[in-house]
């Protein structure tokens, strides 16, 4: 059996779950006030994008002070009248955005470096090891004098050709990041303050505060993410968890997930058995209500055009209720993303499993089912959001994550392994009688490709809190 080395969360320890709430509808004064902070909290991200995401700086971005200090003095916040509420967590964001750029850089290279057939082994060692010493990364990508990695020490290797090359990969493939969408910004603590049945904001004005109504009465003293929507805004905190460890989570489970059914266990047992009854009507209703609302919105403008702006205003005014339909699609939103997380919760409470086993995740690009329609987009991201949630959740109860393969998980029969027919959720084989349902026959193959050795820890399940 496969096993992958790196840390494990572990009890006592702390994850961050983000707790979301969601303000009411929004007059057009305070909506505009919450987008001009978004457009200026783009614009500084923007400005440290350009400033500190280059090759000169890839050694000066932790501790985020020093760059602090210089934000605060470049005059871009004056120039822009943005609060320093808003304005630092925008610099923070923005330099942990190209720290992130950075590992990934670093992560592709080292594919590279390791996929690099003209490279000896010495040679992809000493690569791989500058690229994790970021002091002697930051040298090699300057050009100045750096020590070499104590492994490399007494190796004979020609670092100058090997230390031009990676340079060169660098230069290739380092990109400067950009944010184009201006519709989030993040407050701090100190930014705001819960009362009166909603959150006040500090504003542009000194001694002024905005006021924006929420729908739910919790508080909370952490910073805020504020997304803005068309009539208002998601506010995203993010909270400490607890990591958990159950002593009585012992046994292994195996599952299938669908978009139907959340998850089919191979012992016969489902959870979220209404999901597919939530999501899809959600996601039919709405496919038909952009179609009207296009074709409404093609007949304002066909009036209007025709010199009719009375007549035009009139269809908008009765028929593009857009407030109404963003707060209903926003409300079964939120409806199904709890139906979800209760389900979950429900399964970890019943099963106690301490490892679960689902099937690797299909790859983008991969298969074959494509459609434009929104339902399947939809119903895709609910699909990522289940399994997102899942790997979130066993790392605060300590449940390891499992994957097999999940090819011919779904086609061949888990009794006899001919390969058996399907329709719609029925599953039958012709060899052995097998009558069953696809999730079932699918929880049943995870199974017995475990059993044979074919699982390795998931990516997700490692991801620890920092
Ligand atoms: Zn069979």
């Amino acid at each position: 059996m496969q096993t992958v080395q790196t840390t494990q969360t572990s009890p006592g320890k702390t994850l961050t779950k983000t707790i979301t709430q969601h303000t009411k509808a929004l007059d057009e004064e305070t909506l505009s006030f919450l987008r001009g902070i978004a457009e200026d909290y783009a614009k500084v991200k923007n400005a440290v994008y350009e400033r500190y995401s280059g090759i000169r700086h890839v050694n000066s971005l932790t501790p985020v002070y020093g760059i602090l200090n210089e934000m605060r003095a470049c005059g871009l916040r004056e120039q822009l009248n943005l609060p320093v509420v808003y304005y630092e967590l925008a610099v923070a964001d923005a330099v942990a955005n190209i720290k992130t750029n950075w590992a990934f850089l670093k992560k592709k290279i080292n594919g590279l470096v390791t996929a690099d057939e003209s490279l000896g082994d010495d040679e992809k060692m000493y690569l791989r090891t500058v690229l994790k010493v970021n002091s002697i990364f930051a040298a090699v990508l300057n050009g100045e004098p750096h020590e070499l990695p104590d492994r490399a020490k007494g190796i004979p290797l020609d670092t100058d050709r090997l230390d031009n090359r990676l340079r060169r990969m660098v230069r290739k493939h380092l990109t400067k990041p950009k944010t184009e969408s201006a519709r989030v910004f993040k407050v701090s603590p100190n930014g705001c303050r819960y009362g009166d049945g909603g959150i006040y904001l500090v504003s542009r004005t000194p001694r002024r505060r905005v006021f924006v109504p929420l729908r739910s009465g919790e508080q909370y003293d952490r910073q805020i993410l504020f997304v803005l929507e068309e009539t208002g805004a998601a506010l995203h905190i993010p909270v400490e968890t607890r990591i958990r460890k159950h002593e009585d989570y012992t046994d292994t489970v195996f599952m299938h997930i669908g978009d139907q059914v959340m998850f089919t266990l191979s012992d016969g047992s489902v959870y979220g058995e209404a999901l597919g009854r939530m999501v899809f009507p959600e996601t039919l209703r709405l496919d038909r209500k952009n179609r009207e609302r296009g074709r409404l919105m093609r007949e304002a403008e066909a009036y209007r055009a025709d010199g009719r702006p009375d007549k035009a205003a009139s269809i908008e005014d009765n028929n593009l209720g857009r407030k109404k339909y963003d707060s209903r699609k926003a409300r079964e939103r939120a409806d199904t993303i709890r139906y979800i997380n209760t389900e979950i919760n429900r399964m970890l409470r019943e099963k106690k499993p301490a490892r679960i086993v689902i099937p690797s995740r299909v790859l983008k690009g991969r298969t074959k089912h494509y459609s434009r329609t929104v339902n399947l987009k939809l119903t895709r991201s609910f699909r990522g959001y289940v399994r997102e949630r899942l790997a979130f959740k066993c790392r605060i109860h300590c449940v390891e994550l499992w994957e097999v393969n999940s090819k011919g998980t779904g086609r061949l029969c888990a009794a006899c392994g001919a390969e058996g027919k399907m329709w719609k959720d029925d599953f039958v084989c012709e060899r052995c009688g097998n009558h069953t349902t696809i999730a079932l026959n699918t929880a049943k193959n995870i199974e017995k490709k475990y059993q044979d050795g074919e699982a390795i820890q998931t990516f997700e399940s490692f991801l620890t809190a920092d």
